[in-house]
């Protein structure tokens, strides 16, 4: 156990001075083949499945209750999701956090928290570099190991998902999420609640065309705030439980979703 530890804590070592000093991908030098260039952009769209498989909705099982994955990306913020969770325990629902390795480095306490309440928390990279799609494979690599590494050592559950920072990614991505046995998530719907204050604004979006097997994001890490200063997610999480209730839509884990498939 004791060599477990010390080998994620050195690995975690490794992938900081990593991070620290990231070898981008050199676009400018390399004779990048037009065909290559055209594939890169199409595989930067979030919601793309060129570049590998993606869920942009949940799998079909027939004959399963109607449901949906609620996802919650960029935490664990200790000032933001112990009342996500406690709106979450409120509605009976279970969401799929999508933490960032450094983040829950400084709150284990609270990503263990996530867990024991029934939910599920996924791998959204190590550090969450905004140039996340312009890693090159060494760096991208440590990125997504490292993530893994963070959440099995404070959590002890293995990531089964990967989502990429903004959603964006590389040619360089598939083999790496392929090694580590995860598969990508993105989504069907995002409130682009890091950004919009409007809390009618993000549930209209998240909730536009509403059916079975949607995968919506929302945030609890970098959320914006609303008129009165409160995080979006806040009021949008409530109100966007009881229209998935209204609907017959149950909220699942993306995690229960892969063991029902
Ligand atoms: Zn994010």
């Amino acid at each position: 156990m004791m060599w477990k530890i010390s080998t994620a804590a050195l690995h975690v070592t490794a992938v900081a001075a990593t991070v620290a000093h990231p070898p981008f991908w050199p676009w400018a030098l390399g004779a990048v083949a037009a065909n290559h260039l055209t594939v890169t952009a199409a595989g930067l769209w979030p919601r793309s499945s060129m570049l590998g498989p993606n869920w942009t909705r949940l799998p079909d099982t027939t004959g399963a209750d109607p449901s949906v994955a609620v996802s919650i990306d960029d935490g664990p913020d200790p000032a933001v999701t112990p009342r996500v969770l406690d709106i979450l325990d409120r509605y009976d629902a279970k969401a799929t956090f999508f933490c960032i390795g450094t983040r829950i480095l400084n709150q284990r306490e609270l990503a263990r928290e996530i867990v024991a309440r029934g939910h599920t928390i996924e791998n959204h990279s190590y550090s969450h570099p905004n140039y996340f799609s312009l890693l090159g494979p060494g760096a991208m690599a440590a990125q997504v190991n490292g993530g893994q590494d963070v959440i099995a050592e404070v959590t002890g559950y293995t990531p089964r998902f990967f989502r990429a920072p903004a959603g964006l990614r590389n040619p360089f991505l598939d083999p790496i999420l392929c090694r580590a046995g995860l598969q990508l998530a993105s989504w069907t719907r995002r409130g682009f609640d890091t950004v919009a204050s409007d809390p009618d604004l993000v549930l209209q979006r998240l909730s536009n065309r509403l059916g079975p097997r949607d995968i919506l994001v929302l945030h609890d890490g970098n959320a914006a705030r609303d008129s009165a200063g409160w995080p979006v997610i806040y009021e949008v999480l409530p109100r966007l439980l009881e229209r998935l209730a209204e609907r017959g839509l149950t909220p699942v884990t993306l995690r229960s979703a892969l063991s029902a498939n």
